[in-house]
């Protein structure tokens, strides 16, 4: 392993290009059409695990394509059934979409995410499962740069752009 093309490891920013696509190759994002490539800090835990997986020991000028199934993706369908709740259960304050995410407070207080699946008028469908659950994932990887991470980083637990200077 030469410093002059340091490998994705743990403690390493890998900045990469990603296009994730749909089990029929409906491209579900793409980081070239957000216009910027992803910064990420390896071994965080932050991006689904199969693409963890794929990542390790890449460099700088790999490009990839890896199939991610749902149990190394964002998990099952198996959080639970849909159910409408009503608008006035949600501040009023707050501009509802679908594919909106929020967190709720469960029984003892332990917080359950959930995804608004439909809006029709007061009625709000709500569903506990990742919009992406039960799907399997492709993902198209070009890795962009390889690099350490600085302490700040390090502290943060997150990448501070692809040079490390977009902090705060
Ligand atoms: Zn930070």
């Amino acid at each position: 392993m030469s410093e002059d093309n340091p490998v994705v490891s743990e403690g390493k920013v890998v900045v990469f290009h990603y296009t994730v696509s749909d089990e029929d190759g409906e491209v579900i994002e793409s980081s070239k059409e957000i216009g910027q490539p992803m910064p990420y800090l390896y071994g965080t835990g932050h991006i689904v695990p199969g693409l963890e997986k794929a990542l390790d020991g890449r460099s700088a000028g790999d490009e990839f394509e890896v199939e991610v199934s749902p149990a190394d993706g964002y998990g099952e369908r198996d959080k639970g059934a849909p159910s409408t709740v009503s608008r006035d259960q949600f501040p009023d304050h707050v501009d509802l979409h679908e594919g909106m995410h929020f967190t709720a407070e469960g029984e003892g207080g332990h917080e359950i995410p959930l995804w608004i699946t439909g809006i029709d008028g007061d009625e709000i469908t709500v569903d506990p499962n990742h919009p992406l659950a039960g799907e399997t994932l492709n993902f198209d990887v070009e890795v962009l740069n390889v690099r350490d991470a600085n302490d700040e980083e390090i502290e943060h637990g997150h990448a501070h752009g692809p040079d490390g200077k977009s902090g705060h």
